[in-house]
């Protein structure tokens, strides 16, 4: 009889999960689908609408191959859905300026956040980097990429950039010469660090739409946030702080 019991116990078990799994996969779908774009989309974790320019300028830019794929910069399979959360076509960012410097870990983003994040690296970061330290950048400290989240963790808000993978949070700067600058300590730090931050922060404003730092609020005391979301009435507004 005890030789039977577990063998019992098992086939009970099977039984168990076989009559349970079909009551339990409609739930599972649901929690699947709630980052799809499917049209009776809703959600009381963010408030987020159909905004049919963001699949249209992933195209163009998919299209228009502004982003090469190399060793650093690899494409991967679809996020989440092509409207609400997620990106048809995401990359990998391993690095930026053709390897020079490191994004760790890697971040994953939309189409269009790509060139600019090239164009940020190249035209501020590595200039000020030589300026103020005499050093080039070699890493930096990807805070968060993409997240189905509302902005700021914050239920029942919007759905932040993170989650159409169309904004980088950047924390930290390494140089070759071993120096590490953060935003939380550095923003407030020596002379050539706050000086060093800042030219990042501006050259962020000319390349992104949206910039938010340290004297935005206290969710950006430790990182820069940037984004591509389209601003104001003709979508080509900017926030810069
Ligand atoms: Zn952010």
């Amino acid at each position: 009889m005890g030789v039977h019991r577990p063998l019992a116990l098992t086939r009970l078990l099977c039984l168990m999960s076989m009559r349970i799994l079909p009551a339990v996969l409609p739930l599972l779908a649901l929690v699947l689908t709630s980052c799809s774009s499917s049209p009776s989309f809703k959600s009381t974790y963010f408030k987020a609408k159909k905004e049919p320019w963001r699949a249209d300028e992933e195209q163009a830019c998919l299209s228009s191959r502004s982003v090469v794929q190399t060793r650093f910069i690899r494409s991967r399979s679809a996020l989440g859905g092509p409207s609400v959360c997620g990106a048809a076509r995401p990359f990998e960012m391993h690095a930026a300026g053709e390897g020079r410097v490191l994004m760790k870990p890697a971040a994953l983003l939309r189409c269009p956040m790509v060139p600019q994040v090239e164009r940020w690296v190249r035209n501020t970061v590595e200039p000020a980097a030589r300026y103020y330290f005499g050093s080039p950048v070699v890493e930096m400290r990807v805070a968060a990429s993409y997240a189905c989240r509302p902005i700021n963790h914050r239920r029942g808000a919007k759905l932040s950039e993170h989650g159409y993978a169309n904004a980088l949070d950047v924390s930290r700067f390494k140089l070759a010469n071993g120096r590490t600058i953060t935003v939380k300590a550095g923003w407030h730090g020596d002379s050539a660090e706050r000086s060093f931050l800042r030219d990042l922060h501006k050259g962020a404003c000319n390349t992104f739409t949206t910039v938010l730092g340290p004297n935005y609020d206290r969710n950006h005391h430790d990182h820069f946030h940037m984004d591509l979301a389209r601003r104001g009435r003709n979508g080509r507004g900017n926030f810069c702080k």
